[in-house]
């Protein structure tokens, strides 16, 4: 049977600014391109699950706009269903501009607009859906008390889920973080969340000690280009190195990568290796292309690369 996969999470139309490097304060810079592409980490996630096999339900809102719009048919297109995203009137449509350096690096900016205004209301209408679900994602893209409600209902059906810290907090209520049975921040994130700069083997591992401390029970710390540490709530703890590719734009590689290993990852973590190892190639494959969305692979693109 097709697993169901739940992604409760943002929708967001990026506008993406080619440059040479950052601008510096007050300077008048030329741009090389910009495009547009949908996105928002949520989106992002949902897509990956789908294209690599899951069915995909989304809990968000967009704005009664033609950003929207775009955004709904583009899940809708990939196969996502639809069902709980609300369309809110007085709203915008989320919105992120992402700054596309030339060394493939990007800086983003974010206007949340509908994304912000998901409720625990929006979410109790989601119930039947949460808790049939094998597994439920999350992300902080979203109001935090919406997470909490969901992640309550899926737990209380025995539903597994993924908490995706990103962008990082320094505050995670205690309840969610004991409600989190995978918790996937990247470096940057995992250092906002515990104190600890996360720059060497030792730091992944206190990072992720604290992490657990807190309540989340399975600790997946993604590291860029070099790759992902994982540690288990049994222990078991290792070190996935990246694949080596040329990267053109990163948007969307933790996105990637969340997704693919929602598509696969079982709640006793017994696949944690081939997961993580699945992870990796979607992602490598989602940084060689440009744009959030655009660049995600379908199961088919997989299978042409060795994982
Ligand atoms: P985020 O996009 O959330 O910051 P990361 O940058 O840590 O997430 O990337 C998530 C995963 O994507 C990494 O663990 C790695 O497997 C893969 N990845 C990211 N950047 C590259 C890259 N330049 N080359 C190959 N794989 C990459």
């Amino acid at each position: 049977m097709t697993r169901k996969v739940t992604v409760l999470g943002s929708l967001n139309s990026d506008t993406i600014l080619h440059i040479d490097h950052l601008p510096v304060q007050g300077e008048t810079m030329a741009m090389s391109d910009a495009s547009t592409a949908p996105g928002g980490k949520g989106a992002n996630q949902a897509v990956a699950a789908q294209r690599l096999g899951t069915q995909v339900h989304f809990i968000g809102a967009v704005g009664q706009d033609q950003n929207g719009e775009l955004l709904l048919n583009a899940l809708k297109e990939d196969g996502v269903d639809t069902t709980h995203v609300a369309q809110l009137a007085n709203v915008g449509t989320g919105a992120a501009y992402i700054l596309l350096e030339s060394d493939s690096h990007n800086t983003i900016l974010i206007l949340g607009g509908a994304n912000q205004c998901i409720s625990e209301t929006n979410v109790d209408e989601a119930k039947e859906t949460i808790q049939s679900s094998d597994v439920l994602v999350a992300q902080f893209e979203t109001p935090v008390v919406a997470t909490l409600q969901a992640f309550k209902l899926a737990k209380s059906a025995g539903v597994m889920t993924i908490l995706n810290p990103a962008p990082g907090r320094k505050t995670i209520p205690k309840e969610l973080m004991e409600l989190t049975d995978l918790i996937t921040p990247n470096e940057t994130e995992a250092e906002i969340i515990t104190g600890i700069p996360v720059n060497d083997d030792l730091s992944m591992i206190n990072a992720s000690n604290k992490m657990q401390e807190m309540g989340a029970k399975n600790v997946i710390i993604t590291l860029g280009e070099r790759g992902a540490y994982y540690q288990l709530a049994n222990g078991q703890r290792d070190f996935e190195p990246a694949l080596k590719v040329k990267a053109v734009d990163t948007t969307a590689a933790g996105d990637t990568f969340i997704g693919a290993l929602a598509t696969k990852l079982t709640p006793d973590m017994k696949n944690i290796v081939e997961s993580v190892r699945f992870a990796s190639a979607a992602s490598a494959l989602t940084v060689q292309g440009a744009g959030a969305q655009p660049s995600i692979p379908t199961l088919e693109k997989m299978k042409e690369v060795r994982h």
